[in-house]
């Protein structure tokens, strides 16, 4: 049997989405992306989403936006995807990264360590959908001494008076916390991308959250950012589109990252079934969790606590006890029966771009630890107990295989 990692879903909902774009002459930023971002809004309880087309980019406009200079610092976890620290670089700041925890997300205790009067923002990371704990990394830059430390040096820095939170959502739309609620709210800004590997596509995307407390007026602001994703143009090409609207200003530096239609057409007609769609990855999940919590050697991944719940994006299993080439040897055996698994993360500090910046894995043993023995296994709606009895049976026979040394 042939296991792919993680298929798109695509039902006959959303190739119709796709064709009603394709046919209403109409097929990029318009209808469908502001469509999009409400559906988003309503699902995620947060005040404004703008859509750009993706994670990356988005992240990288709100940091430019935040007004980030060449010395400033941007707190990020060593063990994440590359794209968490390559947005900061792009901005021109500078990646700080710190260790994670056992649950594979960063720890707090190292946020603490590593704020300097220069940290300008906080990257914080929900790895495989696991949310962070938002209350008290919120808790912590609102603390007074870290406050009378922060020296802002933009407008906008001035004006929160803080060090930002930006969570890198990208793997945890519809995880909940604490009120139950799904999670996009509990941080200033919160990204989700929608890149076609994850629980939500528009084959490329991203979709920015926006909570900013008052002083900030997120309604202008969604206003501000969605002219600065289209080059600053103060009329958008649906506006400009219709007959005597053809006068326009540039009013500053932009980027152009905006969604197009026909691709948010196929995030608009998952999202309705999100919940379904939502149901059948914590089945997937729980069978996991059901035939691995009898094998002494596997260590589960986080799913629920009874305040946060995953969105199921990624099942994280770890083996006891193994040396990273075992962990090796052990995806080898699997993919000799086809079954496709990966690795989430291999840390920043261990890819030579990085290292050729001075980071080194010695400093981050957690990350270190969770990476050598990880192995995520296959999530996604599409997966009948026939499959997920053969990727159980393939992966334990693996661990068989390699713990015996044969
Ligand atoms: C996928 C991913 C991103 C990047 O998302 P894009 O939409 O592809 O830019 C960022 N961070 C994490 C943790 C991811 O897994």
């Amino acid at each position: 049997m042939k296991i792919p990692f993680s298929p798109p879903f695509i039902n006959e909902s959303v190739v119709y989405e796709v064709i009603d774009s394709l046919h209403s002459g109409w097929i990029t930023s318009g209808p469908k992306v502001k469509a999009l971002e409400e559906e988003i809004k309503k699902f995620s309880s947060t005040q404004e989403v703008l859509c750009v087309n993706s994670w990356t980019s988005g992240a990288i406009m709100m940091l430019r936006w935040l007004g980030v200079k060449p010395d400033d610092e941007v707190i990020v976890p060593a063990y994440t995807y590359s794209a968490t620290a390559l947005a900061v670089l792009h901005a021109g700041a500078r990646p700080v990264m710190v260790d994670s925890s056992d649950d594979f997300n960063v720890s707090l205790a190292a946020i603490r360590k590593a704020i300097t009067p220069k940290t300008k923002a906080i990257i914080p990371v929900d790895i495989a959908g696991w949310p962070c704990n938002y209350e008290q990394l919120m808790k912590l830059v609102q603390e007074d001494e870290i406050k009378q430390r922060y020296q802002p040096n933009s407008p906008v820095q001035e004006k929160l008076g803080r060090i930002v939170v930006i969570s890198d959502a990208a793997h945890s739309l519809g995880a909940r916390y604490r009120n139950h609620q799904h999670t996009g709210s509990e941080t200033d800004i919160v990204i989700f991308s929608l890149h076609a590997v994850k629980n939500i596509t528009t084959a490329e995307g991203g979709a920015i959250c926006l909570n900013l407390p008052l002083p900030f007026d997120n309604a202008a602001l969604y206003h501000e950012l969605h002219q600065m994703s289209l080059n600053c143009q103060t009329k958008d090409a649906f506006s400009k589109s219709k007959a005597g609207g053809w006068k326009y200003d540039i009013v500053g530096l932009g980027m152009k990252i905006n969604m197009a239609d026909v691709n948010a057409a196929i995030g608009l007609a998952q999202i309705r079934e999100y919940p379904k769609l939502l149901k059948e990855r914590k089945r997937v999940f729980e069978t996991y969790n059901a035939a691995f919590s009898r094998c002494e050697w596997a260590i589960l991944p986080p799913s629920s606590d009874g305040e946060r719940e995953s969105s199921y994006h990624i099942y994280a299993l770890r083996i006891r006890n193994f040396t990273e080439a075992q962990r090796d040897r052990m995806i080898d055996e699997i993919a000799r029966h086809e079954v496709a698994v990966n690795v989430h993360f291999i840390p920043m500090p261990m890819l030579s771009f990085f290292k050729s910046l001075g980071y080194d894995i010695h400093d981050f043993p957690q990350a270190y630890a969770n990476y050598k023995a990880e192995i995520s296994l296959p999530v996604y709606p599409q997966l009948d107990e026939e499959a997920l009895r053969y990727i159980i049976s393939t992966v334990q026979e693996a661990y068989q295989t390699v713990a015996s040394g044969v």
